[in-house]
């Protein structure tokens, strides 16, 4: 698509850069932005350039967070004794909407995928090894991965990794759904089975 205006045609160019926006949705969005005042555009603009500069992820969790620690691991009122470990930001913004859970979390960053070259040192593994050995307070871990072959590789990993330490470990109950991202689930489906987890061993000798 050619436009009159190469203004135009680079912000449509950038516009259509982000996941899910195709060239005729970019075009629509830059038209909207043209018809705004100077000031609004300006702001809109300095929003995404303040995100970038400021936003960094929590030293003890790997949340994206404004300051070093973020606002769910530096709040008290949080039960700390319990790490909810989730694949993605997203996951940790899936259980938050349920209201269900008072624990932290730990963000691992993916899930372990040969297929996909993604080996236990891409992931934030040994720092949730390191993180549960140095705080003696934190008794329990919820493992929230996706029910996939990697998201159970990867809970596996973390069993064998804590094997003989003194910590429960648990899965979120599978009503999920099979292959179900977290991010897709339902906030009540989602709430009640973090509440309704099962003792990981439990879940390894299921068929
Ligand atoms: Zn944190």
């Amino acid at each position: 698509m050619e436009h009159s205006s190469k203004y135009i045609q680079n912000a449509v160019e950038e516009m259509s850069s982000l996941p899910g926006i195709g060239r005729k949705t970019a075009l629509r969005l830059v038209l909207s932005l043209i018809k705004r005042d100077s000031s609004r555009v300006e702001r809109f603009a300095k929003s995404f350039l303040d995100m970038k500069e400021h936003i960094q992820f929590c030293s003890t969790c790997h949340n994206l967070s404004d300051n070093p620690e973020c606002s769910i691991c530096s709040d008290s009122r949080r039960d700390h004794t319990q790490i909810c470990v989730v694949e993605d930001i997203r996951d940790v913004m899936a259980i938050e909407s349920t209201q269900q859970y008072k624990g932290v979390y730990h963000v691992l960053g993916g899930r372990i995928s040969p297929m996909d070259g993604i080996g236990p040192s891409e992931l934030k593994l040994r720092e949730l090894k390191e993180r549960v050995l140095a705080d003696t307070d934190i008794s329990e871990l919820i493992l929230a991965l996706s029910a996939t072959m990697e998201g159970d590789t990867t809970n596996f990993y973390i069993y064998r990794q804590l094997e003989g330490h003194e910590i429960t470990l648990s899965t979120i109950a599978r009503g999920v759904g099979i292959g179900t991202e977290l991010e897709y689930a339902d906030e009540i489906t989602l709430g009640r089975s973090i509440l309704n987890r099962t003792p990981f061993e439990v879940s390894l000798s299921r068929p």
